[in-house]
This record gives C-alpha cells, sequence and structure tokens, in this order.
C-alpha cells in the first residue's frame, strides 16, 4: 500500500476520529473507495439466497482479470431491506441485487441507468446509481430474431427484458403467452407500445407494438393453458420458471410446438438441461439454457465496477464445467438410465457418472446384494413377483438419496409403472438406450444371469422385447441410438444434458 494510502488512513480512519466524528460521511467513503490496489467489496443482496452461484462466479471473473475484493451473499428478509441496504450502500463498493428486490431498491438509489430506468428494474449498483445488466447478458446470448416467428413464456421479470429485445431483433411474430392478462399490458406498455389494437379471438389478442425504432403488426396475446397453445414458432423463449429445480418434471409447451421450433432459449439453468431443452435437442432442435446469460450479467456488473478492469481475459469455459458440478451438487437431480438387456446402461451409466463427477448406483447390483445371491439364484428361489418387489424398493431407496446420480435400471424396471412414478417423483430423468433386438441378444451372448431370456427361444424374446419397447418411448425424456459405441452414446448424453 502506498504511503499516501496509509496516510490518508490513519487520518481518516483511525479508531481515535472514528470515536470523534461518529459515523463516516458517505463523501469520505466514496473517496476512499476509489484509491487504486485497494481491496474492494461486493456482494448479492436478495431473499432466499441458498445456493446462489453468484459469489462463485464473481470471484471466478474477479480471480481471472486480477481484481482484488471479496463477494459475499447478504440474504436480507423483507422487514429488514431499508436499513441494511442503506448500510450496505455506505459499506460496499457495488452489489447486485436479486429477487425479490430489483424493483424495491430503486427508491434508495440516487440515480438509474437508462436500461434499469426503461425497464422498472435494477440488478446492479454502483456509487448509488442503480443498473440493469441481465438486458446485456440476455443481449450477449446473440439469439437470431429476424423474421422469425417468437414465443415467449411468461410476462415476469425475465420477459421483461426478452420483449424488447426480441422486438428490436427484427422478428415476423411475437407471441406472449401468458396467465395474467393486466400484467401482459403492462409488460408491453412498460416496455413497449401498443400501436393500436387490431383484433381479439377468443383468449387471444392481436395487436401492433413499437419501441421506437421497432414496430411489428403481430403481437399476439394469449391468456391459456401454455399446453393449449397451437401453431409453428421459430424461437422459444421461456421466461418461466416451469421446469426450474426442484419442479424438473414441468414442461411448459407441448412437444409438437417444441420440435417445430428452430431454437429453444430456456432462462433456467437448474437443472443445466430442463425438459424442455431435452426434448428440443431430441428433435434436434438447438437450445441453450439460461447459464451464458447469467455468467454475462455478472460480467457487464464487474465492468461497471472496475472500469478500468481488461475483463476481455475472461475465459468462460474454465468456469462452467465448475459452475456445472455445484449445480449438480446443490440441486440433485437422478438421471435414470433404461433400455432393453444389452443396451449398455451398466457400462455407459459408469463412465456418465465418471464424466460427470457424481455417483453412480447399478439396480440389478444393489438387488444382488440384498438379497445376497444373483438374480437368476431369486427368480429360482422366490420367483419374478419376489424379485420386482425387491426391485422397487431398491428403486426407492436410492432415489431418495440426497445426492445427484446416474442410476442404471433392469431392463425390466421402468415397465412397472410404479417405478416410473417413482423416478418422476423425485424429478428424475429418463435416459432410454436404444438398441434393437439383434444387436441387444449379441451383446447379452449367453449369459446366465438373464432369467428373463437365458434358455428361452428367439420368439419368446422377441415378445418381451415388442412388449417393452413402446414403454421405453412412453417414460423416456430423451432417446439415445445406444448401438452406436459406447464413447459416442455417452458423449451424445453429455451434449443432452448440456453438460
Ligand atoms: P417472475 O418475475 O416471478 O416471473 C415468472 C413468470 O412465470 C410470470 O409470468 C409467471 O406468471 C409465470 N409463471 C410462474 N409459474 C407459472 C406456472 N405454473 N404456469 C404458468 N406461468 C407461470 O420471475 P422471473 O424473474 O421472470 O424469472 C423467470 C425465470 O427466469 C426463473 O426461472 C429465473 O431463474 C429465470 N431467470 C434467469 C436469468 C438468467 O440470468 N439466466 C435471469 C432472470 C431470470 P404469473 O405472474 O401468472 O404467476
Amino acid at each position: 500500500m502506498s504511503g499516501f494510502i496509509k496516510k490518508f488512513k490513519s487520518r481518516h480512519f483511525g479508531k481515535a476520529t472514528r470515536k470523534m466524528t461518529g459515523r463516516l460521511s458517505r463523501n469520505l467513503r466514496h473517496k476512499l473507495r476509489k484509491l487504486p490496489n485497494r481491496k474492494k467489496h461486493y456482494g448479492l443482496i436478495g431473499h432466499p439466497l441458498s445456493h446462489t452461484l453468484s459469489p462463485f462466479i464473481h470471484k471466478s471473473i474477479m480471480k481471472q482479470c486480477g481484481i482484488k475484493g471479496t463477494y459475499k451473499s447478504f440474504d436480507i428478509a423483507p422487514e429488514d431491506f431499508d436499513t441494511r441496504v442503506v448500510e450496505l450502500l455506505d459499506k460496499l463498493n457495488g452489489f447486485n441485487i436479486t429477487i425479490p428486490y430489483k424493483e424495491r431498491i430503486i427508491h434508495l438509489l440516487d440515480t438509474l441507468d437508462e436500461n434499469s430506468t426503461r425497464y422498472g428494474a435494477v440488478n446492479t449498483v454502483c456509487n448509488r446509481k442503480g443498473y440493469n445488466t441481465d438486458i446485456l447478458g440476455f443481449n450477449a446470448c446473440a439469439i437470431d430474431f429476424t423474421n422469425k416467428k417468437v414465443l415467449l413464456l411468461g410476462n415476469g421479470g425475465a420477459a421483461r427484458i426478452m420483449l424488447p429485445q426480441a422486438l428490436s431483433g427484427g422478428p415476423s411474430e411475437i407471441c406472449i403467452c401468458a396467465r395474467d392478462a393486466e400484467k401482459t399490458a403492462k409488460l408491453i406498455s412498460d416496455t413497449c407500445r401498443k400501436k393500436n389494437s387490431s383484433s381479439t379471438n377468443g383468449n387471444a389478442n392481436t395487436d401492433a407494438i413499437t419501441n421506437g425504432d421497432n414496430c411489428i403488426n403481430n403481437c399476439t396475446v394469449y391468456h391459456a393453458d401454455f399446453r393449449d397453445v397451437t401453431g409453428v414458432y421459430d424461437v422459444i423463449l421461456n421466461a418461466t420458471p416451469l421446469g426450474m429445480w426442484p419442479h424438473c418434471n414441468e414442461i411448459p409447451v407441448n412437444e409438437d410446438i417444441i420440435k417445430n421450433a428452430e431454437y429453444v432459449f430456456d432462462s433456467i439453468y437448474n437443472p443445466l438441461a430442463t425438459r424442455l431443452l431435452l426434448k428440443a435437442r431430441q428433435y434436434g432442435v438447438r437450445a441453450d439454457n439460461g447459464l451464458v446469460m447469467l455468467l454475462q450479467q455478472a460480467l457487464f456488473a464487474q465492468q461497471i465496477w472496475n472500469s478500468k478492469a481488461d475483463l476481455s481475459v475472461f475465459n468462460m469455459n474454465q468456469v462452467l464445467p465448475r459452475m456445472n458440478k455445484k449445480l449438480f451438487k446443490h440441486f440433485p437431480i437422478k438421471i435414470v438410465l433404461t433400455g432393453f438387456m444389452g443396451s449398455g446402461k451398466t457400462t455407459i451409466g459408469k463412465k456418465l457418472a465418471k464424466a460427470m463427477g457424481i455417483g453412480f448406483a447399478d439396480l440389478d447390483l444393489l438387488i444382488v446384494e440384498d438379497n445376497r445371491k444373483p438374480i437368476s439364484a431369486i427368480f429360482k428361489d422366490s420367483g419374478e413377483q419376489f424379485f420386482r418387489e425387491s426391485e422397487k424398493k431398491c428403486l426407492a431407496r436410492i432415489i431418495k438419496e440426497p445426492a445427484s446420480l446416474v442410476v442404471s435400471t433392469g431392463g425390466g424396471a421402468l415397465i412397472n409403472p410404479d417405478n416410473t412414478a417413482i423416478v418422476k417423483e423425485s424429478q428424475g430423468f429418463i435416459f432410454y438406450l436404444a438398441t434393437d433386438l439383434e444387436t441387444s441378444l449379441k451383446r447379452v451372448g449367453d449369459n446366465q444371469d438373464r432369467p428373463l431370456i437365458s434358455g428361452k427361444d428367439r420368439e419368446h424374446i422377441e415378445i418381451l422385447y415388442n412388449k417393452r419397447l413402446p414403454v421405453y418411448n412412453s417414460i423416456s425424456d430423451f432417446t439415445v441410438d445406444a448401438t452406436k459405441r459406447p464413447d459416442d452414446v455417452l458423449n451424445t448424453i453429455i451434449e443432452a444434458i448440456g453438460y
């Protein structure tokens, strides 16, 4: 620390001075904060803040870009908000604001930048001025809206960011789908403008909207259950929490809408792949989660706080894998593999768990361990019914584990709807490793511990295969061609999960 700073600190911040002057003047604090090389203090204000990724993201950016300082979470209860924020405005060099305070902070600030004024929401504060870097983060995702038919789901904070950006991108049509008509009207009037009201058809209104330079004539607003929405849309933007952990089973739109799209953007990033993204990728539709948007908004916040820092050196690819690991740690997900015998569930399961750095469980092995004998012996001594009961018990037990896991199941396990329900209730994802019968039989060979096929003729096995096939197809969230090499199968699953 330079002599000047030492002198400055001892002159203004010595114990005696503090006793004499009580609280330091705001002006003085600002002066001190601006001194070069001083450790900076940043944070995140919100409620609740359990498992937030922001401290990790900001610390990573600061480390890579040589910014000295700290970044902490401040979980503030609504009744303490004003008092605590006034304190933090003085104490911190800058902070982020998240749900539910992005609007409430405004009255405590001196000024707002253009974006936060326009959207009425602040997510970054620096020198008592409010900014909105969520918008910049979404912009940085560079979604192509030119001449596209856009479906926007939701009318909350994320939709406020997405609607004007989509409109600026020159779409051919925008359809907003949300539950609350008044809230959607406010979304449009706050972020764009209705030019004139054109038509109403059932629960849909079509208007012309503009945000100054950009105008489209087809902005349709639906007030319906999302799953009732029909039509073909090029770009789908999910600005709702539908599908977010711990409600991973939810999917906002029906499969026809997803498979006809060109691109799907889900603002959610926990889980990394929502059911919406899995389905999109299944149909070969390009699809992204909200993780890059989250990282980008943090980068823009750091740039505001540290205008002289060179943030271009930040390498996102160094951070993303660690963020993925954190997400699987904080938000436990079960990835359950199903498929006919010989589809490679155990081999792929082990590889997948290793690649993702999470645990692996083999359901058949658990049953063998529980009963202390091979599966063929369980069938011989106690019959299939007993085996199925044991299978259900073991599945229920492993699914309850509080950590993320890859679980490989026996070929018949998820044929039982009770077992599928166990997986779905736990918000697990089912991956079906699809093989043709020939491949399965070749791989299984004459394995004697497969009581349902060993010693049986081809016709018997074919009946079993044809009975199971439609069930696998109907219960799975993602189907992989498992006749390919194990590494190709593994990569397909990893890409689908977005790991
Ligand atoms: P918000 O302001 O609470 O808005 C949520 C929207 O979803 C509202 O339109 C709400 O409609 C709708 N919604 C909620 N539950 C619904 C349901 N069951 N069925 C139909 N609609 C439902 O929240 P937000 O800030 O916009 O956040 C939305 C999502 O975006 C969250 O998952 C959040 O994590 C994510 N997000 C991500 C980033 C990022 O950087 N990646 C940034 C911001 C937000 P009602 O008003 O009718 O309830």
